[in-house]
């Protein structure tokens, strides 16, 4: 007898569409899945529509990727949905396991981001400063609504149930077919598995790496000219792969551009951007050496945007998750 083809679903959230644009990079492969399963919504690369999926029945859907942080009610609305539907909820790439680049805006809230956009930027006239509004009723009395902006950008486990995440910004083909075949196969890792290695950058990193670390200046990629062999901590470059996953096949390394911790943090580093804290402390030498304040404060001045470097994709899941305003 003929097995029943799958049934999957891609949702988005506070996205930039990488993710969905990933899973078209698998080509000719989707062949191969076409014949095991049927997309039954996938807005961004089909006609699709919400009350499509809400006519449908309690785990209907086998399997929904969703991708994209969760920053605001429309996002939780299709969070809430998507996990009523489907037996199997991916948090899929970076965002929607950690908040990802949306996430960095817990550096602020609603209120300094609209100040900003409908007013400061230079290119909006906007005296009587009006912001959008979740409701509006016109003069003839027709209701308009939006979804109202949320204070704080949410992983989509911060929301629902997840049952696998899926890192990277955006996730790799091979991953992408590695967490299709496993479900394809029926052979589920436990609820709750990061599908990616359990190994740090750095094990399946091919640069040469001295044994004992110590540099007293951070560069910038642009202030130096990049030795392509060399390991980029050698040469005073913040390179996130010591704090960060393994699995990404180390393309951005290979590019000669150093990791930026978009698989996050292994299961052992749990907070990326603290681990990743204590390793330059040992690369400036604080652990061994008496340093003083002034010293400690001079090193740390030459690293630009700390926060935006060690917590760049995950800050809503790091053990800080926002800045209090
Ligand atoms: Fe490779 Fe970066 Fe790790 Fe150095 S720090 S070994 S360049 S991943």
């Amino acid at each position: 007898m003929e097995q029943e083809k799958l049934k999957i679903a891609i949702c988005r959230g506070a996205t930039c569409s990488g993710c969905d644009i990933a899973i078209l990079d698998i080509h000719e492969r989707i062949l191969a899945v076409l014949e095991k399963a049927d997309i039954v919504f996938a807005p961004t690369i089909m006609d699709a529509k919400y009350e499509d999926v809400e006519k449908m029945g309690e785990n209907e859907i086998d399997v929904c990727f969703y991708h994209g942080a969760v920053r605001d009610s429309e996002n939780e609305h299709m969070a809430r949905l998507m996990r009523e539907k489907s037996k199997i909820l991916i948090a899929f790439g970076a965002c929607a396991c950690f908040g990802g680049i949306f996430g960095l805006a817990n550096v602020t809230n609603k209120k300094e981001i609209f100040k900003e956009v409908y007013h400061d930027t230079a290119s909006t006239v906007n005296e009587d400063y009006v912001v959008p509004q979740p409701l509006y009723t016109d003069e003839m009395g027709h209701e308009l609504s939006l979804p109202k902006f949320y204070d704080d950008v949410y992983a989509l486990d911060d929301k629902v149930e997840v049952d696998y995440f899926v890192p990277l910004c955006p996730p790799i083909a091979d991953q992408i077919m590695t967490c299709i075949n496993t479900i394809v196969s029926g052979n589920l890792p436990p609820k709750g598995a990061v599908i990616a290695s359990e190994r740090t950058l750095c094990s399946e990193c091919e640069r040469v790496k001295s044994d004992k670390r110590k540099i007293t200046r951070i560069y910038r990629p642009h202030e130096i000219e990049i030795d392509e062999e060399k390991c980029f901590l050698d040469q005073g470059l913040l390179c996130m792969g010591p704090a960060t996953r393994a699995g990404c096949g180390t393309i951005c390394i290979k590019a000669n551009v150093p990791c930026r911790g978009c698989n996050g943090p292994t299961k052992e580093a749990f907070d990326q951007g603290g681990n990743f804290l204590n390793l330059i402390a040992t690369i400036f030498g604080i652990e061994d050496e008496e340093l003083s304040e002034e010293d400690l404060v001079k090193l740390f001045k030459q690293i630009k945007d700390p926060l935006g470097t060690f917590y760049r994709f995950t800050l809503p899941k790091s053990t800080l998750r926002r800045v209090k305003k």
